[in-house]
């Protein structure tokens, strides 16, 4: 079996009064969760997902770990159902699990959210979940950089999370083990705070996991500590050698859902339904789960960045202009 060893940490930040975010680190397993959702409902998600998962006895396969993920999903709607103060609550999810499948030692990755995994080899560091986030679909499509996205308004919007849909897409991977590889599960508070290049100089301080840990949350809050901030810092301290060499990210195989449809008319609809469905619903505490209602299409904040938008309101405004020229002649 791969020899792990790790530490783990979660702070409630400089701002926020409680700490949403969930965690749970074992021998084997890794989880890492960011709740969402107003009065107690973000911390009941992130708490509900890291249960569910931390009964993982002996799972061995990809599949049944994202079946566990499916599982902690619906178990998530099901509290919400029961509980109405819960309504709207959500959580991100990224873990890690060491498991042997089929003979052959391997560390599975699962994703939903922007809650994210970093491997750090003896070459790089490289982030190997997407976010499924409102700005990470924006970069994908060219509308704004890397960088606008860090400091951009909306930059908290999930487009994918448990605690939706009855129905979830999680990404998954399967990567090799190589002894000397760092992994680092954390939740936004930190990717918020602190740029790649600072994570990965934290990073290579220390030996030990638990130092590291400690010092990822300690500059996240020395740069402002603004969300609550949790990080798991995970060594291989030695897996089977193989004689075959290690791709580079360490991916053997990707079972990616496909990409969140930013598509604002489909999104736009279901938020309607979901919102129809209960009446009534706290606007502010849906919005990170509602991320593409009318709400934050007409926000001015996303016109700024979103060029088509302005183009399409411009034309629209012409065509009138030009209807009632013509009318009027
Ligand atoms: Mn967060």
């Amino acid at each position: 079996m791969t020899t792990l060893a790790w530490g783990a940490l979660t702070d409630t930040g400089r701002i926020r009064d409680v700490n949403q975010d969930g965690v749970f680190s074992a021998e084997d397993v890794f989880v890492v969760a960011d709740g969402m959702g107003g009065h107690r409902g973000g911390e009941v998600a992130s708490a509900i997902v890291v249960e569910e998962m931390a009964k993982i006895t002996a799972v061995s396969s990809t599949d049944e770990l994202i079946e566990m993920v499916q599982q902690a999903n619906l178990e998530v709607l099901e509290r919400a159902r029961e509980d109405p103060s819960l309504y709207g609550m959500g959580t991100t999810m990224v873990a890690l699990v060491a498991m042997t499948e089929a003979d052959t030692e391997r560390l599975c990755v699962v994703n939903v959210g922007d809650s994210r995994l970093y491997v750090r080899t003896d070459e790089e560091m490289l982030q190997l979940t997407d976010d499924h986030s409102l700005v990470e679909g924006m970069v994908r499509d060219g509308w704004i950089s890397p960088e606008e996205a860090m400091v951009h308004p909306q930059r908290n919007v999930v487009t994918r999370a448990l605690g939706v849909e009855d129905e979830l897409l999680v990404d998954a991977w399967e990567l090799q083990p190589v002894t000397g590889d760092r992994y680092l599960l954390c939740s936004d508070g930190l990717t918020n705070e602190l740029s790649d290049a600072e994570i990965l100089e934290i990073l290579d301080e220390t030996d030990d996991p638990v130092e590291a840990a400690s010092s990822l949350v300690q500059a996240a809050c020395a740069a402002g500590g603004r969300d609550n901030v949790t990080v798991v810092v995970v060594d291989v301290v030695d897996a089977e050698s193989t004689e075959s060499e290690p791709p580079a990210d360490r991916v053997i195989a990707t079972r990616k859902a496909v990409h969140d449809d930013v598509d604002v008319e489909d999104s736009t609809e279901a938020a309607d339904a979901a919102t129809a469905d209960e009446g009534t619903s706290d606007e502010s505490e849906s919005l990170e789960l509602d991320s593409l209602s009318w709400r934050s299409f007409l926000d001015w904040r996303s016109f700024e960045t979103w060029p088509l938008k302005w183009f399409a309101a411009v034309a629209l405004v012409v065509l009138v202009l030009l209807l009632v020229l013509l009318a009027v002649l």
